[in-house]
């Protein structure tokens, strides 16, 4: 799992593993911890105008 202090939007793939899309810091390829995905996500919003609950 990653461990790099900031995963930047720009910085994570998307790997198929089996079934499953997962996301995967490209500095070190390890798949994002759910901290670090839920900061990606909100990246995404901001970079992208996307609309969430909150
Ligand atoms: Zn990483």
């Amino acid at each position: 799992m990653c461990n790099c202090g900031s995963v930047h939007f720009y910085d994570v793939s998307f790997k198929l593993q089996g079934m499953t899309v997962v996301p995967t810091c490209k500095n070190c390829g390890e798949s994002l911890s759910d901290e670090q995905f839920s900061k990606f996500e909100k990246e995404l919003v901001k970079h992208w105008g996307f609309d969430e609950k909150d």
